[in-house]
Parts: C-alpha cells; sequence; structure tokens
C-alpha cells in the first residue's frame, strides 16, 4: 500500500548557517508560523563547529580540543527546535557534510570540508531535492553581505538562490525570496534608547551607519508581528546555550523591550511580487500575502523520507 502524506498548504522554508541563526534571526517567525499550521522546513547549513563555548564545563569541546561541538550543536538545536514548535529540521547535504568555515580570513575558510570552500552546484543540489520534497511557496535566507559578512551566512546566501534558479528549471522554485534585515528605524530607536545605560550592547558605536546591517525602512517589505511567540522565541535562543551565554545583551535588551524586541522580525523581498501591506511603507504582516491561497495539495506529496 502506497501511504500520500500532503503537507499543509503553506510551506515556509528556511535556510541558516549554523545552529542559532534561526532562533536568533527568524525564531518568532518560524513559531508563528508553526503555530498557525504551516508547514515549517529548517536547512542549516553546518554545525557551526567553530564557535566560541560559553559554558565553561563544556570548553574542551572547542575545535582546536576535542572538536566534538558540531556533534553537540545538534542536540542544542533540536531543542531549539521543540521551543519553536518546528519539527522539520535537516542539515545541508547531512550533518557534517559542510563545515563551519570560522569567521572570515581564517586558516579554517580553507578546511576541505569548510561551506566556504562548498561546490556551489552540488550545494544547491542539495537544496533542490528538498524543494522538491516540500514545495515551499516562500523561502528566507540572508542578502548577498549575509546580513553581516560571515563567510558561511553569505555562502548560505549564495547556495539558495543559486537553489533558486536550479528549482525553477523543475517548476518547484519558492514563489517569493525573503532577505533578514534590520530597519535602521528600529535600530536607531534602540541605540537611543541604550544611550544612558551602563550595559549598552552598542556604547562603541556612534551611529548606525557604523553597523554592518540597517536597511532603510523604505527598503523593507515584511514586518512579522509574532509577539505572541516572543516566550518560545527567547526558550529556543537559551537552547543554544554554548552560543548565547545567559548574560547576553540580547537578553537584557529582550528584558528592556520586551515581547517587541523579540517577536516583531523584519525582511527584504528578493524575488516575487510583493503583496498588500500596511502603513506608510506598505510592509506586508504575512510572508504568503499575495500568493494564491490552497494550492493544490496533491502537487505536494511528502517523499519517501517523510512517508509516516
Ligand atoms: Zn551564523
Amino acid at each position: 500500500m502506497t501511504v500520500v502524506t500532503t503537507l499543509p498548504d503553506r510551506r515556509l522554508l528556511l535556510v541558516h548557517a549554523h545552529p542559532d541563526d534561526e532562533s536568533i534571526g527568524t525564531g518568532s517567525t518560524m513559531a508563528h508560523y508553526a503555530a498557525t499550521g504551516a508547514h515549517v522546513t529548517l536547512v542549516t547549513c553546518t554545525l557551526g563547529e567553530e564557535g566560541e563555548i560559553h559554558v565553561p564545563e563544556l570548553a574542551r569541546l572547542a575545535a582546536g580540543e576535542a572538536d566534538q561541538l558540531g556533534g553537540y550543536r545538534i542536540a542544542e538545536l533540536a531543542q531549539a527546535c521543540r521551543a519553536l514548535g518546528v519539527t522539520d529540521h535537516r542539515f545541508l547535504g547531512d550533518a557534517g557534510r559542510y563545515r563551519d568555515s570560522g569567521m572570515m580570513g581564517l586558516a579554517t575558510n580553507e578546511h576541505p570540508r569548510a561551506f566556504w570552500q562548498a561546490d556551489l552546484d552540488e550545494a544547491a543540489g542539495h537544496l533542490v531535492e528538498i524543494m522538491r520534497e516540500v514545495r515551499p511557496q516562500v523561502m528566507i535566507t540572508y542578502d548577498d553581505n549575509g546580513f553581516y559578512g560571515h563567510p558561511d551566512h553569505i555562502q548560505a546566501h549564495r547556495v539558495a538562490m543559486r537553489a533558486v534558479e536550479l528549482a525553477r528549471v523543475q517548476g518547484c522554485a519558492p514563489a517569493k525570496v525573503y532577505f533578514t534585515a534590520m530597519p535602521r528605524s528600529v535600530l536607531e530607536a534602540g541605540m537611543s534608547h541604550f544611550t544612558e545605560s551602563s550595559d549598552n550592547p552598542f556604547a562603541e558605536i556612534g551611529s548606525v551607519d557604523e553597523l554592518p546591517f540597517g536597511t532603510p525602512d523604505e527598503h523593507i517589505a515584511a514586518r512579522i508581528d509574532a509577539t505572541e511567540q516572543h516566550a518560545a522565541k527567547e526558550a529556543a535562543m537559551r537552547a543554544h546555550a554554548t552560543q548565547i551565554p545567559a548574560s547576553s545583551w540580547l537578553y537584557s535588551i529582550a528584558g528592556n523591550f520586551g515581547a517587541e524586541f523579540m517577536g516583531v522580525e523584519y525582511f527584504t523581498l528578493a524575488v516575487g511580487e510583493k503583496g498588500p501591506g500596511t502603513g506608510r511603507y506598505g510592509w506586508e504582516d504575512d510572508l504568503f500575502a499575495g500568493l494564491p491561497a490552497g494550492e493544490d495539495p496533491d502537487r505536494s506529496p511528502v517523499g519517501a523520507a517523510g512517508v509516516r
């Protein structure tokens, strides 16, 4: 007997570089769509082997010592996904295929399995397979600077965009592609809020222009208000304990700004038609805005791996 399971009508694919990027950058959006019945697929490109370790008793797992951090982070990521309500998580080319490249310019960029060294078509091919299976209408990844310049984030962008090109030929490309973004007005508000604070994460920075990110508000396409998911996002971030110390300024900002800081995420639109929006710049409040509702579910049977 052939069992064909169909996926929900709305399907969202996220392509991230390391475990923890999904939670910090898009955790509320993921939790929001998972909670409202969309199928959310997370693809993480590396295990984050080169990360710093903020839990002292685990410090010897580091790349230069036992080199076990990557394996450990698989479990942290699984816990984060549980917090976000996301059940479909994969590593690009399976766990361990691509290694964390480390910061730009380091010798780790040259490792034979470094994601930075990945053959673009081979890496994109792994993603196309997932697109063929899941048929996401919407994909989220980073802009061409990888949001802030990390080589694995830049490579995630390149691989994801190449996969869209290849998938288009096969008729399974997402209709819309978004990049993570931070509006300048939000950064400016955050910076001025912290001016008087002794715990100011922007203390070294004179203006928004000095940050490697910050998008003019008129270039933002979507503002996803998932404040109802702010606790899920914070729980997911706390699951990445080796990477985000409990004393992190992220949590102190969260304490000050609360639900809005954690729960609202912004995106630019790179591929596809912007749907109807609101406010001064017509920001969408839904990444599926403008897409035809209820696409024929027969076109999205789950393949052998997903038969349940
Ligand atoms: Zn990262």
